[in-house]
């Protein structure tokens, strides 16, 4: 067999996790399996090398050099506990610290410059990962496996859409297997950085926040992998993020559609595109616990077995802003939704949920918070006649509010859902701002006030998750 095995930052977070990881691997090679391992960031690497470029940019020269010494700290003492042989020892010691010095000057730059273009952005923000990755080749091989590393921008081109750059799959499948099979056949680990990928040029990209996940299926996909396995730590995906509630249920198997969902709506256990490049192949995804190994956690596959349950999980999105377009005379004019719709989605304006009361006095799109002030003035534009005419009123932004999303495809034949979770909701005095269901009827989405999203999450989930 074949396998991809990704492990997430926390994971890899220390020397101590990174020596787990190596008996994770281990097991799978006794087994006879080929493996090819993608590493992310050690935990917190990568929000901190954003900061610090995000610092930089804004004069502050001090956290940067604090976030340099920092962050050769952390992976000196990896490579110090790890790495047993003295001259590999030494050359990650001069790489690592080479590699921080270079970020320092790319970050000057910024200073100097005090702007930061999508294309630095990528350039820092996947330094975590080409600075684990060598380290914990040398680690495994230290602990007695065969492994070698290859960095993902020369396995996966992908176009320049800087900070969530897409995959070019038929190129990113001659690139990949032409590096890695060989290893492989050689009877060797073979290990990679996750999130990166670079243009035809050699530009290196990133496939945006969480993007190791998707890095595991690409090149899943790429090697015609037997399976992907993603291993975090949590028990596979559940019912909702544990961490709101903690008494959420391992969902043992679920589909690629509704992983996808789930993910989208905010799961963040995988990243919302992990499924695209595998789901056509039949691939299947395990979600793994790297701090319980033997918990079976989650298979994603095509045709589940069901569990008995209509719902499969409860997610929030937050960071999202509702905009509204209001007014009396829109009642019955043809046009206007979709005007609304052509007008948002010329500016490129990603809308996440959309929702019309019946009374047709105004139509709520869903869009991310930061792309809210441009889909106001997009809107106000558009209907500029109209407003002047007062036959709409208002177009209007609320933020501080999240998508609270119930998600499962059996829910299609079960009527009564949307009974149970307004109940729940009614129970808790939690207010619903706006309702949609989606035409898939995979999930049914309302809006609430982002204070009290994770106590719609707790009522939702108490009232309709089965132990
Ligand atoms: P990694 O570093 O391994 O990529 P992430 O932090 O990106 O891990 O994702 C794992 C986290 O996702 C969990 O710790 C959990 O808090 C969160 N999470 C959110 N929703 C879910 C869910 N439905 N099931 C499991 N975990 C979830
Ligand atoms: N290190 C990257 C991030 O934090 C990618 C990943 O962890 O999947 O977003
Ligand atoms: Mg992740």
């Amino acid at each position: 067999m074949r396998v991809v095995m990704k492990f997430g930052g926390t994971s890899v977070g220390s020397a101590e996790r990174l020596a787990g990881v190596a008996e994770i691997v281990r097991a799978q090679v006794k087994r006879g399996n080929q493996v090819i391992v993608v590493l992310s960031a050690m935990s917190g690497v990568t929000n901190t090398l954003l900061a610090a470029l995000k610092e930089s940019a804004n004069g502050n020269i001090a956290k940067l050099l604090q976030t340099r010494d920092e962050l050769l700290k952390k992976h000196l003492d990896v490579i110090n506990a790890l790495v047993r042989d003295e001259t590999a020892r030494q050359n990650l010691t001069t790489t690592t610290t080479d590699a921080l010095d270079r970020f320092e000057d790319l970050c000057s730059s910024i200073y100097v410059l005090g702007e930061i273009t999508p294309r630095a952005t990528d350039a820092v923000g996947s330094l975590g990962e080409r600075l684990l990755v060598p380290i914990a080749t040398q680690a495994f091989n230290d602990a007695g496996l065969r492994a070698q590393w290859v960095a993902a921008n020369e396995l996966i081109m992908t176009d320049d859409n800087f900070v969530a750059a897409s995959p070019f799959m038929d190129e990113t499948r001659v690139q990949a297997r032409a590096k890695l099979l060989p290893i492989l056949e050689n009877g060797s680990v073979a290990v990679t950085t996750g999130f990166i990928g670079a243009t035809k040029k050699g530009i290196l990209t990133t496939l945006g926040r969480g993007g190791s996940d998707y890095t595991a299926t690409i090149i899943g996909a790429a090697l015609d992998a037997d399976e992907v396995q993603i291993w975090t730590d949590v028990n596979g995906v559940m019912t909702t993020d544990p961490r709101i509630v903690p008494e959420a249920l391992t969902l043992s198997e679920i589909s690629y559609g509704e992983a996808a969902e789930l993910s989208y709506f905010g799961a963040k256990v995988i990243h919302p595109k992990t499924i695209l490049p595998v789901a056509e192949k039949n691939t299947p995804i395990r979600i793994l616990n790297s701090f319980e190994p033997t918990h079976p956690g989650t298979l994603i596959v095509r045709d589940p077995k069901s569990n008995g349950s209509t719902i499969r999980g409860i997610t929030a999105i937050r960071n999202v802003a509702l905009v509204t377009v209001e007014g009396r005379g829109m009642q019955g004019v043809p046009g206007i939704a979709a005007r609304t719709f052509s007008a948002v989605a010329r500016e490129k304006i990603n809308v996440l949920m959309i929702s019309q009361s019946s009374s047709e006095q105004n139509i709520c799109l869903l869009v991310e918070l930061a792309s809210a002030p441009r889909a106001v003035q997009v809107l106000q534009a558009e209907f500029r006649g109209e407003m002047a005419a007062q036959n709409i009123e208002h177009v209007w932004v609320q933020d501080q509010i999240a998508i609270i999303a119930v998600v499962g495809s059996a829910m299609k034949k079960t009527p009564g859902v949307a009974a149970r979770v307004f109940g729940a909701l009614a129970n808790d005095n939690i207010n619903i701002i706006a309702i949609a269901q989606g035409s898939s009827e995979y999930n049914l989405s309302l809006v609430v006030n982002e204070s009290e999203a994770d106590n719609a999450v707790r009522a939702i989930h108490r009232s309709i998750v089965k132990k």
